[in-house]
């Protein structure tokens, strides 16, 4: 039996994982007792990871070699990969020279390895001469990136895991780590058992498995979090628990904010929240305060971490930022134990940032709407230029196309026609584009039935490359086995079909693809040293890093520059930041409530989120039925009260209605939710849940129901809410 270290592919922990593996099976699979995200442990989705590569499932759910529709609604039928490769160039060059760059998009995957995302991006942005390169990162942590980059200067989480060691208060909101994030929560619960001193506060509209470790339970209303946070500061401004020499030494902008927060009483917030008003202002000392009863004397070290319950919001930048202001306010950030730790859904989202793999990014951290940045990505690459004007980002982009505007659309790794919100409208994208390319591991997705060409790719197991973790661990992923069929790696299609296309759109000039597609190693390491050198100077400088080096010194935290003996545990502790002056900016964001307000039609708040054992659209997780023992089917979790109101009984059907269309599923019972909140898994697409868009059109899974509203600034959707109404049928 062989043993294989490599990463776990589902979350932004990061796990490390030994694959056993004999011959071409994947036999078994176990915790990495050296890895410092886990240190041996997994969770049930890690520990069932070899059991998901079982060569019977595979042939059920794998795409196997390239196939080729003749019309849509056609079986696809087997074709060569040259036939495919060629095909694929051809319809995308084509439809630059015919309609212009930005008629074609790429949308990607958070769990594409780096160097797959790098060969993405260069492609579409030097070579094909769009920005439109989105990816479902954009659902995952886009206002993350984008409240660090308002407030710090940088895409940068400034905290890590051995954090938790240290903190004396946990400030958990928007995120129930216990089941999205279990590996970490057992470090949580590690921490409060060597320190039962450690006092945590959870805030989230439901009562989580999370929020029963909670010192303080925060039931906040929908939405309501960025009036949480300046009520906060409020309260830490009214009884003197502000850092004032921190903020007069390392900050800027506090007047408007102080300004902003000056109605957001604790009454008031505690009225808007929902909450009482003494549990505002116990939250506001115990953060300041780290969890102390006593003055600013004995201060101690917050951390906070956070999730998509800030994130996937139409005000997901405000939330960000109003949290981060409230550590520049006290000086909770840059010490051991104090920070803010936003927790990455996707087991890549950070690596695919990092070599600038969405719509407004580029290389190296760098911006699309700086001319500088753009001119230094042109000479790194040697193009003539990078086009300036924005691409298209996730909604905006699948709307676009069914519009018509985009007409080639090149889809990798990822399953838009589940994942994405207002299902409805990304149906007609799929349908009304010219030409659908779809490259994955997977032929059973939804999105699958749209292809008119299918790519096979390969996945965990049998890839190799790189990932970053939440806490900007860079982790190797290594190869356990050999391709199965005809798959290829992500990076190895893209890179034979950008060879392809630059014989079309830049003949005779010298390729800026060389990477070497026979040999998945080498390649794979000269794509990775590319993006490298990409980042010297830059705030994730990674140049005193190298694949020799991980191998030896194992997972290394960034920033690692030449001549740094190890990564960088933590930020920003000399008090410095990334930004024009050195100084942290407080930014000055205003409450706004959810884009869909409850009314008399749609009485209710419908929430989303992950199971414990479930991943994304199932692809992977959906085939071993002891994931299922967790929770077996789709069911619409109703408080109590309200099902009594309704007269509904446990396991009835009912039809959820929103604006956008509506589901028919069993109800039960949560007394975790609050009143007037139901609440729903994201897991079960619609191939399990039948449903009708606001048309009366046939469109199912839980994303009938959702709003395409995203928040202006980093463009996320509110997956987190939706108004709904609930009724038998
Ligand atoms: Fe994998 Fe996340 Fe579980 Fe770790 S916590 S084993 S990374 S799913």
């Amino acid at each position: 039996m062989a043993e294989t270290p490599s990463t776990c592919p589902y979350c932004g922990v990061g796990c490390g994982v030994i694959i056993q593996s004999e011959g071409s099976q994947i036999t078994g699979v176990r915790g990495d007792p050296l890895h410092p995200a886990n240190h041996g442990r997994l969770c049930t989705k890690g520990s069932t990871l070899h059991l998901t590569a079982a060569p019977a499932l595979a042939q059920q759910t794998r795409l196997l070699q390239p196939l080729l529709r003749a019309g849509r609604g056609q079986a696809p039928q087997p074709t060569d990969w040259d036939t495919a490769l060629d095909l694929a160039a051809t319809r995308m060059a084509n439809t630059v020279q015919q309609h212009g760059p930005d008629a074609v998009a790429i949308y990607a995957s958070g769990q594409l390895l780096t160097e797959d995302y790098y060969v993405f991006n260069k492609l579409a942005k030097g070579l094909l001469g769009t920005n439109n390169l989105d990816t479902n990162s954009r659902l995952c942590m886009s206002s993350a990136v984008a409240g660090y980059k308002a407030t710090l200067g940088a895409d940068a989480p400034p905290a890590c895991y051995d954090d938790l060691q240290h903190a004396r208060c946990l400030f958990i909101v928007g995120s129930n780590a216990a089941w999205a994030h279990p590996i970490l929560f057992r470090r949580i619960e590690d921490a409060k058992a060597a320190n039962p001193q450690l006092r945590i506060i959870v805030a989230d509209p439901r009562r989580t498995e999370t929020a029963e470790i909670a010192d303080l339970f925060l039931p906040l209303q929908p939405g309501t979090d960025v009036q949480l946070f300046h009520g906060m500061l409020h309260a830490m401004l009214w009884e003197g628990w502000l850092d004032t020499d921190y903020i007069a030494r390392h900050t800027s902008g506090f007047d408007s904010l102080k300004a902003l927060v000056r109605e957001a009483t604790p009454e008031r917030v505690a009225r808007d929240c929902g909450l009482d008003m003494q549990d505002v202002l116990q939250a506001a000392r115990w953060f300041a305060l780290g969890g102390e009863d006593g003055s600013t004397a004995q201060r101690a070290p917050t951390l906070s971490l956070y999730c998509q319950g800030l994130n996937q919001s139409s005000s997901g930048t405000a939330k960000n930022a109003a949290l981060i202001n409230l550590h520049l306010a006290t000086g909770q950030i840059g010490k051991p134990g104090a920070g803010p730790l936003s927790l990455t859904g996707q087991p890549n989202a950070m690596g695919g940032r990092e070599v600038g793999g969405m719509a407004n990014l580029l290389s190296g951290h760098r911006d699309l709407a700086n001319a500088q940045h753009r001119a230094e990505v042109a000479a790194f690459w040697g193009v003539p230029s990078v086009p300036a004007s924005p691409g298209k980002t996730a909604i905006e982009l699948f709307e676009a196309a069914a519009d018509g505007q985009i007409k080639a659309l090149w889809i990798a790794c990822t399953n838009p026609a589940h994942s994405l919100p207002d299902q409805a409208t990304v149906r007609r994208a799929l349908e009304r584009a010219d030409w659908v390319v779809l490259q994955d591991a997977f032929a059973t997705t939804a999105t699958a039935a749209y292809a008119d060409l299918l790519l096979p790719a390969t996945t965990w197991g049998e890839k190799l490359g790189t990932v970053t973790n939440s806490e900007r661990r860079i982790s190797r992923v290594r190869a356990a086995v050999p391709a199965p069929g005809q798959a290829r790696h992500d990076w190895q299609i893209a890179t034979q079909i950008a060879q392809r296309i630059e014989a079309r759109l830049r003949p005779g000039q010298p390729s800026l693809f060389t990477y070497d597609t026979g040999n998945a190693a080498a390649g794979a390491e000269r794509i990775w040293n590319e993006h490298r050198d990409s980042t010297r100077g830059r705030d994730l400088d990674i140049t005193g890093l190298s694949w020799p080096l991980l191998e030896s010194a194992g997972p290394q935290q960034w920033p690692l520059p030449a001549g740094a003996q190890a990564g960088t545990a933590r930020l920003y502790a000399d008090g410095i930041f990334p930004t024009a002056d050195g100084r942290a900016r407080f930014a000055a964001q205003p409450y706004r409530p959810v884009a869909e307000p409850r009314n008399a039609g749609f009485p209710l708040s419908l929430n989303t989120g992950r199971l414990r054992d479930q991943w994304h659209g199932m692809s992977r997780t959906g085939q071993l039925g002891r994931l299922f023992a967790h929770q077996s089917e789709p069911v619409l979790n109703m408080h109590p009260q309200d099902m009594e109101r309704s007269r509904l009984q446990p396991g009835q059907l009912v039809a959820v209605r929103s604006r956008h269309g509506q589901i028919v599923l069993p109800v039960q019972a949560d007394a975790g939710l609050g009143l007037s909140q139901v609440y729903l898994p994201m897991h079960w697409g619609s191939e399990y849940l039948s449903g009708r868009n606001a048309q009366g059109q046939a469109v199912g899974g839980v994303n009938a129901l959702t709003t395409p509203a995203f928040c202006p600034q980093s463009k996320q959707p509110e997956l987190k809410h939706a108004a709904v109404s609930v009724q038998a049928v």
